[in-house]
């Protein structure tokens, strides 16, 4: 189990980002931990090795980034998956048939698919509810609850969870709280302070944050957790290799520059939307008017350049979608370089129709994921689709 460097919980975030988990390497001092490519490793003695044994095991490279993500969630542990639906799938096998997990309806779609057809097969219950409302998280509660799974802010409706209040009702009846962090990212959300017991991550996304690999995290505090998810590595084996874990590691040194820079052109490109006539609403928790701006405030540090945008018209949505140039057409989100989605018809379709409905995930909802490039010519770009549609 690689076990967070403690001195390196003692940096700021702009800190951990560049150092946690990495010395030089002690042979030939090389600043950047090495790629790792080895399947085995050669032991002194049987019995008698160096702590690696198989690379499904464990892989120094893989354990680098391990400690780094750990340590930006100040973490004590952190488990690499090789993609944030093998993380989730990983979380989820920690329950056992006859368990409950209560789930944030408007949860990504892959994660709502991976329960409610694969996970139900196997004897597990699920109740998805609006978890904003607290009384609807409470009323779902069954003695047999043993985790609620949130994530905040959500994909695509940027709707929040309470997490202060979402770790004190886990707590009050013995249920884990996972927080699926990939949107907020621990330089603008840290849900072990509220409670969580296990955050995860598609590192695919901002982590990562240059749209070259494909992987995930699961971080946690708690020992026998982490106990358990290194066994669910090993047994199941879904890690990543050591040259994705060395990219990621590479990604995660710019996180904080790169988050700055996505709410700075985040707060930009939404204000613009709101001001634009085609535009009958904006889905961003850093504009005044989001119903929980207040908790979005309290909870986080900033607001990212995630946003949805309801067009009112389906064929203006595909007409929007199809025609920005520097914004590509494109799933996925949380690169450098922006994208547009039409949720309704890619990243979602999977949800039942009835349940994006209910949510106001319509078929005129269009996601922006706001990247770092010049924030004007995002907004021309932006501009000249619009007219277009
Ligand atoms: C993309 C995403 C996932 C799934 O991660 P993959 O790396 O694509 O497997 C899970 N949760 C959220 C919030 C995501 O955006």
């Amino acid at each position: 189990m690689t076990r967070v460097f403690d001195e390196d919980l003692h940096h700021g975030i702009e800190t951990r980002a560049v150092h946690a988990g990495q010395k030089p390497d002690e042979v030939t001092g090389a600043i950047m931990p090495p790629v790792y490519q080895t399947s085995t490793y050669v032991q002194d003695g049987i019995g008698r090795h160096k702590g690696f044994e198989y690379a499904r095991t464990r892989n120094a490279t893989r354990d680098a980034l391990e400690r780094n993500v750990a340590a930006l969630e100040g973490c004590q542990f952190g488990h690499a998956f090789s993609s944030g639906m093998a993380a989730t799938d990983a979380v989820l096998k920690l329950l056992s048939a006859g368990d409950h997990v209560i789930c944030e309806e408007n949860v990504y779609g892959g994660t709502h698919r991976l329960m409610e057809q694969v996970f139900v097969r196997m004897g597990m219950t699920f109740s998805f509810v609006e978890t904003r409302n607290l009384e609807d998280l409470e009323k779902a509660l069954r003695p047999e609850t043993r985790m609620i799974f949130v994530e905040t802010p959500t994909n695509p409706m940027m709707r929040l969870v309470d997490l202060d209040a979402a770790g004190k009702l886990a707590k009050s009846v013995g249920a884990l709280l996972a927080v699926d962090n990939t949107f907020a990212t621990p330089y603008f959300q840290t849900p072990l302070k509220y409670g969580a017991d296990l955050i995860l991550h598609s590192t695919t996304k901002f982590l990562n944050g240059h749209s070259d690999v494909v992987g995930g995290m699961v971080l946690t505090n708690d020992e026998e957790l982490s106990e358990k998810l290194a066994f669910l590595q090993n047994a199941a084996g879904a890690i990543p290799g050591p040259w994705d874990a060395w990219l990621t590691l590479r990604g995660t040194k710019t996180l904080a520059l790169r988050m700055k820079r996505h709410d700075e052109s985040g707060r930009k490109v939404a204000q613009w939307l709101v001001e634009h006539p085609g535009v009958d609403k904006v889905y961003y928790p850093g504009l005044r008017d989001h119903p929980q701006h207040e908790l979005a405030k309290a909870q986080m540090t900033g607001f990212g350049g995630m946003m949805s945008l309801e067009l009112g018209d389906p064929g203006r949505a595909h007409r929007l979608a199809e025609s920005t140039e520097i914004f590509a057409l494109a799933e996925s989100l949380g690169g450098v370089e922006s994208l547009i989605g039409h949720p309704a018809s890619m990243t979602h379709a999977s949800v039942p129709r009835e349940m994006r409905a209910a949510m106001g995930l319509t078929d005129s909802l269009v996601r922006l994921s706001v990247g770092i490039e010049d924030v004007d010519d995002l907004i021309e770009d932006l501009d000249r689709a619009m007219k277009l549609t």
